[in-house]
C-alpha cells in the first residue's frame, strides 16, 4: 500500500483537519478536542501506518491516535528497549507500514520489534513487489 493509498483509507479523510491541531496547549476545550480526535483515530483502519509515518515525520498534531508529546514518549520508551504499550502490530500491519513508505527503523519502533524483524518485513515487501513485476 502506498502512502497515497493508506491516506485514502484514513478515518479522518472527511473530518475537519483542524480537529487534529489544537490551537492551545491545555485547558478543557483542548482536552475535549484531543479526545474527539483520538476517537476518530481509534476507529481508523490505517492507524498503524499513520503512526509509523508520524513518528518519523510529524512534529505537530494528533496522528496515529497519539498527541505529539505521547509520540515522543512512545519513541523514547521504545528507544530505551521498552515494550510498546500503545500500539501493537502484527507482521501484516508492519509490512503494510513499510509498503506505505515507512522506514525500517521507524516501523520497528512503531511496532515494538527489532530492526532485524522489520528488515525481514521489508524483504517480504520487496519480494512481493518483484513477484508482482515478474
Ligand atoms: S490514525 Fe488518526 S490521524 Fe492517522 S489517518 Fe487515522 S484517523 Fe487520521
Amino acid at each position: 500500500m502506498t502512502a497515497r493509498e493508506w491516506r485514502s483509507r484514513a478515518a479522518c479523510r472527511d473530518v475537519d483537519p483542524e480537529l487534529f491541531f489544537p490551537v492551545a496547549d491545555s485547558g478543557p476545550l483542548v482536552e475535549r478536542q484531543v479526545q474527539e480526535a483520538k476517537a476518530v483515530c481509534a476507529g481508523c483502519p490505517v492507524r498503524a501506518e499513520c503512526l509509523a509515518f508520524a513518528l518519523g515525520a510529524l512534529a505537530d498534531g494528533i496522528a496515529g491516535g497519539l498527541t505529539p508529546a505521547e509520540r515522543r514518549r512512545h519513541s523514547r520508551r521504545l528507544a530505551a528497549g521498552g515494550r510498546p504499550r500503545v500500539v501493537r502490530g502484527s507482521a501484516d500491519a508492519g509490512r503494510a507500514a513499510i509498503r506505505a513508505g515507512g522506514r525500517v527503523v521507524e516501523v520497528a519502533a512503531a511496532f515494538g520489534v527489532t530492526v532485524r524483524t522489520a528488515e525481514r518485513w521489508a524483504q517480504d515487501v520487496r519480494a512481493a513487489r518483484q513477484r508482482g513485476a515478474a
